[in-house]
Formats: C-alpha cells, structure tokens, sequence
C-alpha cells in the first residue's frame, strides 16, 4: 500500500493564485462539454479505487473506523455516486423545453439550457471526511464547474489522501484541494466564488452565509439539527431498537443525520431497553471496546465535550455508560431523561448518547419534538401507518425514513438536505448536479416571425391598442 501523504497545510500566501488558476480554467470554457466532465468523473472513480487502502487506513487512523464501514459510508459511497451521475449526466444537461408552453410561445421554442454556476468552494465536515467532501465535488464536476476543496482539518488523514487523490486523478487546472484550518478557509472566503458549499455545523454555517452575502455568492449548507426518533405503541420494539441502536453506533455516533433523543410511548419503554441491551450484545458479544467494527470519537475536544454532556445530564444510564479519554472510546450509552431541559436533549450530541424521553401519547411526542427543534435534519417515527402519517403531517424536517433510522439519506435517487435550522439546499444524484447548475432560460426569435412582432414596436397608434 502507498504511504498515507502527512497533512500539511496549505501556504497560505499560494491559495489567491490556485483559486485564480481555477477560475481562469473556468473562464476558457474548458471544463464545459459532457465529455471532459465526464472523463474528470471517471478519473476521480479510478483515483478512489486505485486509493482505497489509502483511505480506509486514513478513516482508520481519524475516526478509528472499520474497513467495511469505511468502504460502505465513504468509498463504495462515493463510488456508486460516481457511478449514478456519470449513467445520467447526458440525460440530465440537456436542454428542458419549457413546461406548460400556450401555443403561440412556442414559435420561440422556449427552454432551460444547464449553465455551470462557475467557480465553487466545498467545505467539508470531519465525520465522513471522503463522502462529505467528494459527494459536492462530483455534482460541481457533473455541473461542469471548476471547485477548489477545503476538507476538515480534525479528520487529517483524510484531508491528505484527498489532497493526494485529487492532485493525481485530476485536471489540476480546474480542480484543487486546499489543506487547512480556520486561517485558510477564511482567506478561502475572502476569494470571489459562484457558489459556497458547506457542510457543518451552524455556527460556522452563519458565519458563511454572511460572508457570502457580501459578495451575494449563493450558498448549500448543509448542518445539523436536532433529529427526533420517535417511537409509539403501533412499533415492533424489536425493529426500532436494532434499527436506532444502528443508527446511533455507525461512525460512533458522529452522524449528522442520526437520531439526538428517541421519544418513545412510556408503555413500551420497558421493552424497548430490553430489545436494546440485546441487539447491543448481537452487535458486540465481547462488548463496543473491544469489537473492531466499533468506531472512536475524533478528538479529545469532542470527546470532552459529550463527556460534559452526559455529566451535566440529569437523567438515569440504562446501558453504557464507560469510556476512555486515552483511547477516545466513548461506549453507547442509552440514558432515560425527564425532561425537554436535559442536557442531552437540548443540544445535538453528535455522538453515541442516546437519551430516550418518555411520553404518554403521539400528540405529546409532537408536541415536543416541535419544541425542541422545529426544523431538524431528519425526523424518525416508528409505528403504524396512521401514527407514522400523523408524524409527518404535523412537523417539518430536511427528510424522514418511516420504521428506519435515516435510510432515505443513502439513496442516490433522493435530494438530502435540510430546512430551517438544519440547512438549505440539497445535493445527491440530481439535486447534486442541479446544486451546481444555473437553469438559464432561452428563447429563440425567428426572422420570419417579424410580422407578427409589429405590434410591440412604437409608435403605439391607436390601431394597435385596440384590443
Ligand atoms: P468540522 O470541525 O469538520 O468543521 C467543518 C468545516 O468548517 C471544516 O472544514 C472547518 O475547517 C470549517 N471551519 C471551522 N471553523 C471555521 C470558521 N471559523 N470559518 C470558516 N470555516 C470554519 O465539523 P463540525 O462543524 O464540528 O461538524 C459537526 C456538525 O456538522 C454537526 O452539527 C453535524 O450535524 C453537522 N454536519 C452536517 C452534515 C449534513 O450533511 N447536514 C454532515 C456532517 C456534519
């Protein structure tokens, strides 16, 4: 296997010459024609394939991951988004004739021709380092854009063999990565973009947002939120508690679309911690410390921070509950709260606390779902088609899996984004493309048409105004 190339930030004083080179690259209409897209996307699957010892030993090293996740949530991920884009791309770029056309305006054939915005800059997150940053990066590809890629700092590892991949698999004209922290992004923004996508969390997201709105760049932001499961009598405990408990140990927890706190009817509570400490034993016979398919948190910052979270909780372990700083092993913990107020409940954890919340009926369970977060990223109801309907009908999220703990979030054929709090904007498969594609409205005038354009040419005589 290749050497992991080490992280190493990128000089700051060099970053407004590779985005200019990149922008001029756009400026030469080079990355435009399907073909080059495509060959580019081509060449991106080859340098994940050709590197995925590279980046499951890095996603190893980072976030203590295991190979099969690694492969599944980040390689095989982004592979088969490849894949998707590259079997639709010529589908999806050509022109739409306008929807809805009256007769007479179609002697101008009107239509939408797909633009690429341009220039773009990818922010990405830490906890899936390759899929959070090379998911946008292939719909500004697809979109014929040139990007510049600026992975997370705390997964470095990552950042590297995707500095690596990209600087060896494609058109370094067009396509970069910038390796670095909080000084190289903010220069990063200080550069003129077409578009801004980022993804983390909303303090950061604000900050830019407001950047962008000086320059009125458009923005993606993709964020958290705090995602409710919630759990009724119509359930089968057994299937909610193997499907939450996955949900909440993939990546340790460290997923934005997981669920933060699980709401559950208070006359299946009993059972549903039964199912759980089962599927638990199922999932890690010799215990979470020592399964090789359990990941770790990414640093002491984060693990001290849900160390405090689960200090200041005032609610009762039911499971869990050991960890080891040394090691950043945090085990998952299901712990029983009381109130909206708790700790674990009032912020996103982004980590393997699962608080569970008991309630009496659904409407309670709405009612506070709403209160805590009226926006979150993904919404999670268990139970039967009329509580499930009920759940969706009565809140707001970026997207839901009914009886699931995020699935819809894996499919390419479905836009993943979030509303409110927890976003705006969306990308996977087409929505990746459209992310980056300006919808460019055309007609066309024929010569021949003059005479029936008279009319809208003064002088405005009497005549022509009759109606
Ligand atoms: P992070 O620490 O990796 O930061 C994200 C990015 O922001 C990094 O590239 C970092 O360099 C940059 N950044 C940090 N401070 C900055 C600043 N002051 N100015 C400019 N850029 C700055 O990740 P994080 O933000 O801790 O990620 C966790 C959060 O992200 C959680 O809230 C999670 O729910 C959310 N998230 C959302 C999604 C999604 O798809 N919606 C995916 C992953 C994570």
């Amino acid at each position: 296997m290749e050497k992991i190339p080490a992280f190493s930030t990128t000089p700051i004083e060099s970053i407004p010459s590779i985005v200019n080179e990149v922008r001029t690259t756009f400026r030469a209409h080079r990355t435009r024609p399907v073909e080059y897209r495509l060959k580019q996307l081509r060449k991106l699957y080859w340098g994940l394939r050709d590197n995925e010892d590279l980046i499951l030993d890095a996603c190893k090293k980072d976030l203590g991951k295991s190979q099969f996740e690694t492969y599944i949530t980040e390689v095989g991920w982004c592979e088969n988004d490849i894949v998707f884009m590259c079997n639709n791309l010529e589908k999806w770029v050509k022109d739409e004739s306008a929807p809805d056309i009256p007769l007479a305006n179609k002697l101008f054939s009107p239509r939408i021709r797909k633009d690429p915005l341009g220039t773009v800059l990818v922010i990405g997150a830490y906890n899936f380092p390759i899929q959070l940053s090379l998911g946008p990066l292939i719909g500004a590809i697809a979109a014929g854009c040139t990007a510049i890629l600026k992975p997370s700092e705390n997964a470095p590892h990552a950042s590297a063999a995707l500095a690596h991949i990209i600087s060896t698999s494609l058109d370094p004209s067009a396509y970069a990565c910038v390796q670095g922290g909080i000084p190289e992004t903010t220069l990063l923004l200080e550069q003129k973009w077409d578009k801004i996508f980022y993804t983390g969390n909303a303090t950061v997201g604000t900050i830019i947002a407001k950047k962008a709105a000086e320059t009125l760049t458009p923005v993606t932001l993709e964020l958290g939120g705090k995602n409710p499961a919630i759990v009724m009598r119509g359930a089968d405990p057994r299937l909610a508690a193997k499907r939450l408990l996955w949900a909440k140990i993939l990546n340790a927890g460290q997923v934005c679309v997981s669920q933060n706190y699980i709401l559950v009817d208070r006359e299946i509570l009993p059972q549903l911690v039964r199912e759980m400490e089962q599927v638990l034993r199922e999932f890690y016979p010799r215990g979470a410390r020592e399964s090789p398919d359990y990941g770790r948190i990414v640093n002491k910052r984060q693990f001290q921070r849900l160390k405090k979270m689960l200090d200041e909780s005032q609610g009762k372990i039911l499971l869990g509950g050991t960890m080891d700083e040394e090691t950043l092993f945090l085990e998952p913990t299901v712990v029983q709260v009381e109130s909206l107020e708790d700790s674990l409940v009032k912020e996103e954890s982004f980590g393997p606390l699962i608080p569970v919340l008991p309630v009496k009926d659904l409407d309670e369970a709405i009612r506070m779902a709403n209160e805590i977060d009226d926006t979150p990223l993904g919404i999670y109801p268990f139970g039967s088609k009329a509580e499930t309907d009920k759940v969706l009908s009565q809140t707001r999220s970026g997207g839901a899996s009914i009886n699931d703990g995020f699935f819809h979030a894996s499919l390419p054929t479905l836009a993943f984004g979030g509303v409110g709090n927890s976003g705006q904007g969306a990308y996977r498969g087409k929505a990746s493309f459209d992310t980056f594609t300006h919808r460019r409205s055309v007609t066309t005038t024929p010569s021949w048409i003059e005479s029936m354009l008279a009319v809208r040419y003064p002088p405005y005589t009497a005549k022509k105004q009759e109606k």
